[in-house]
């Protein structure tokens, strides 16, 4: 590796910029490459919180503390937890943690606002990487090839640059969320059943959950057990019939919680899918991964966002140490290592919070971390 690569970044996300911000404020000038066709293209999902060690460590790390505390909610985590009766089990305030939320938009657009211009490609899906015979590589993108020393995946659940790597591919989770998304104005039910932050509703193998997200907006999920084909189904599926469906579904359950089904706007349906927990490579010169590229989770661990971010700190450190391709090797231990206990309580999150067992595991979850 020279000292100075000409290195692409596959994927403007969180673990994308956050790893061009660092290379730029070592005075490399890092390319995105980033098929949305600008910030506000789609929809970029709810609210994430940042943990100390990973997330608020990297955005300290990139200089951007005092912009992330500016956009961040500390007010909003609390947990709420409800049975399918609607019956209230437990309930924390949360004020005192220090993992507060900010909306995934808002993070976006502060590591955008940090990039020198010109770093970043909008509308530029990458459609091949294709390894050089005298090192390097093509970057495939509208027809157009255009050749990098180091390729690094920050492309997400579907990279196009992991198969350059491994062949392995994400496997269904057998678990389907349909998202919903609520004014908390224009609900004021939905908003007293949220309270300070999150609320999870349990039953058999279903949950219904909603979080609070900024500026007044209520972020709901419906999930439940679904064959992989059905889930595909339903991605396809007119959002009244997903609606009508899960009210069957969810028949039997309290007005108060059926009605997050019956009043939320429809966003999309998102099957979950997931990397085998401890998902590693083998490494090649010029070449790799981080965040959900990588290790790819369900969210029911909460750590997705904080792993990507941790792993451009750890990328930007290898690919600037002057210590050749070693040290990014060095760096893929790391990023597998620490997303693997990350994975297992995802895994763990998912499986207990949609169970035959209904809402006892949870419960006992929610106790265990508070100390009860
Ligand atoms: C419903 C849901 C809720 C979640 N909740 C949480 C949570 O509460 N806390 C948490 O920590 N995590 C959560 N996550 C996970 C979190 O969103 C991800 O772990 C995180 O976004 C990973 O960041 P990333 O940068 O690796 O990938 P991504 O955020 O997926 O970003 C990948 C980027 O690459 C771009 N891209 C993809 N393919 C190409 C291509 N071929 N060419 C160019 N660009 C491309 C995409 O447009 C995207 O911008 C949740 C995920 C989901 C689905």
């Amino acid at each position: 590796m020279t000292s100075k690569p000409q290195i692409a970044i596959v994927g403007g996300g969180p673990g994308g910029l956050m790893l061009a911000r660092l290379l730029q404020m070592r005075g490399f000038e890092p390319t995105v490459f980033e098929r949305d066709s600008h910030a506000g293209d789609r929809p970029q999902g709810g609210s994430l919180d940042l943990h100390g060690d990973t997330g608020q460590r990297a955005m300290r790390l990139a200089g951007l503390e005092k912009e992330f505390s500016a956009a961040a909610r500390p007010e909003d985590q609390g947990d709420r937890l409800y049975d399918q009766n609607g019956m209230l089990l437990f309930d924390r305030d949360g004020g005192d943690d220090d993992r507060p939320e900010i909306d995934r938009t808002a993070l976006r657009q502060i590591l955008l606002d940090s990039l020198a211009a010109g770093g970043l490609r909008w509308g530029s899906k990458v459609e091949a990487v294709n390894p050089l015979a005298g090192g390097g590589y093509d970057v495939v993108c509208g027809g157009t090839a255009e050749r990098f020393d180091v390729v690094v995946g920050t492309d997400g659940a579907w990279s196009r640059v992991r198969p350059l790597l491994t062949e392995v591919k994400p496997v269904y989770e057998g678990v389907t969320l349909v998202e919903l998304g609520f004014d908390a104005k224009r609900h004021a039910k939905v908003d007293a059943l949220v309270g300070g932050g999150k609320m999870f509703a349990v039953g058999d193998n279903r949950v219904l959950i909603a979080q609070r997200n900024g500026h007044g907006h209520i972020r709901g999920y419906a999930g439940l057990r679904l064959d992989e084909n059905a889930a595909q189904e339903w991605t396809a599926e007119e959002p009244a019939r997903v609606r009508a469906t899960l009210m069957r579904i969810f028949a039997g359950w309290a007005p108060a919680l059926t009605s997050l089904i019956e009043a939320g706007d429809f966003i999309a349906v998102r099957p979950l899918y997931a990397l085998p927990i401890g998902h590693t490579w083998q490494s090649r010169a010029g070449i790799t991964l981080l965040g959900d590229a990588a290790h790819l989770m369900s969210p029911f661990g909460g750590e997705g966002v904080n792993l990507a971010l941790a792993d451009a700190v750890d990328m930007a450190n290898a690919l600037t140490s002057g210590e050749g391709w070693q040290a990014v090797v060095a760096c893929e231990v790391t990023i597998t290592e620490r997303a693997r206990p990350a994975a297992e309580g995802a895994a763990e999150g998912l499986n207990s919070s949609i169970s035959s067992g209904g809402v006892a595991a949870v419960l006992d979850h929610y106790r265990e971390r508070a100390g009860a």
